[in-house]
């Protein structure tokens, strides 16, 4: 298939990159190079001649309409978007414009091609979703794919956005479009300002290992190859029209997460003293969803996805990658923003 991934050079979109090629699909990705992303994500694939890559904003709707009949994708997988919740707290208006207003811009691109292209049977348009639009839960439940959108921060609150417009498009024009809601992502190649690099990199450096809060608040933790996996199975097998939730079926509180990682560094990299003696709890994120836990019947029903690792798997491997890979994140350090606290100003 070919295949138009949106954000391939960032954290998640680049694993899809990685996968898809390996899977001898060819790939066109389209990426703004914001903050973010980080080229050196699709290193493996960029001498490949089933692999392109087009720096183009999603908002820039006669660029897009340029790549579509250039490339003439058969799938779209749309994950470019402005993703840290402590971003959109201090500046919500990009996250508005690039997850509302590009996603807008995207589906009507796909459309005026399908369209123009004869509606082929086999297009779909993936778009990729966060279980935040769900709202928190409090110590019991999951979020299914019928639990009622209640986003409570600007990031959610653009995705949901996002989402309803994709709704609307298959309902109203009867575009083939597939939506999926996951957990939190870790792994190799995650931009050093959410919760697992941070703490590798502040543990690494001896600085304070900053925990919102009581460190209460529960995720379940995806890692991204299985979240990529998953993706490339929900693009190929997903009924049209539907939504699917994915989930790493591995839940835990940040302070968890926090220890575990703090352990295995211990084992891997030991110090004078115990990495953990570094914790120390900071005024909570505004707003801080308690709970997120995802029911993963669907995709392991319908479609036989389940994930591969569990989160000690696979919180080993991200701690050893972020370990034999310095110089990709020492890269980033410069960047704006990274390394300080952001998200406090509500
Ligand atoms: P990321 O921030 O690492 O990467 C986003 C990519 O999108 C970057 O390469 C960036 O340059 C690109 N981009 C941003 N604005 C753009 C624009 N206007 N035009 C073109 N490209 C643009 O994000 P991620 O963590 O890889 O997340 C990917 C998708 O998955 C997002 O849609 C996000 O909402 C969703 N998601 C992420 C998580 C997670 O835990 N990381 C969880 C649930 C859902």
């Amino acid at each position: 298939m070919k295949l138009l991934i949106t954000g391939g050079a960032g954290f998640i979109g680049s694993a899809v990159v990685r996968q898809a090629i390996a899977a001898g699909h060819s790939v066109v990705n389209v990426d703004a190079l914001t903050y973010a992303a980080c080229l050196d994500n699709v290193a493996e694939v960029e001498a490949s001649d089933s692999y392109h890559f087009v720096n183009a904003d999603i908002r820039d709707r006669t660029t897009l309409d340029e790549v579509f009949s250039d490339h003439k994708p058969d799938l779209v997988m749309h994950l470019a978007a402005e993703s840290h919740v402590d971003r959109s707290i201090d500046g919500p208006a990009t996250f508005i414009d690039t997850n509302v207003m590009g996603t807008f811009h995207m589906l009507e691109a796909a459309r005026t091609y399908w369209v123009n292209a004869g509606k082929p049977e086999g297009f779909r348009f993936h778009h990729i979703s966060t279980d935040e639009v769900y709202g928190a839960l409090g110590d019991t439940g999951q979020f299914t794919e019928t639990t009622p959108y209640d986003p409570r921060s600007p990031y959610s609150a653009s995705k949901a956005s996002s989402d309803h417009l994709v709704r609307a498009w298959y309902e109203t024009y009867g575009l083939p479009v597939l939506i999926t809601n996951c957990s939190n992502n870790y792994g190799p190649y995650q931009f050093p300002e959410k919760l697992i690099p941070v703490v590798i990199l502040k543990a690494l450096a001896g600085e304070p290992i900053p925990v919102y809060g009581e460190g209460k608040n529960v995720r379940d933790w995806l890692y991204v190859e299985d979240h990529a996996d998953a993706l490339l199975t929900v693009a190929k097998q997903g009924k049209l029209g539907r939504t699917y939730n994915i989930g790493g079926e591995n839940e835990a509180q940040n302070i968890e997460i926090v220890q575990s990682i703090c352990s295995l560094l211990d084992q891997k990299r030991p110090g004078e003293k115990p990495y953990k003696d570094q914790i120390t709890y900071v005024t909570d994120r505004p707003g801080h969803d308690l709970r997120y836990s995802i029911d993963p019947s669907r995709i392991r029903e319908e479609l036989g996805w389940k994930p591969s690792l569990t989160l000690q798997q696979g919180l080993n491997l991200t701690v050893q990658w972020y370990l034999d890979n310095e110089q990709w994140w020492r890269s980033l350090q410069n960047r704006e923003g990274v390394g300080r606290r952001l998200g406090v100003k509500a």
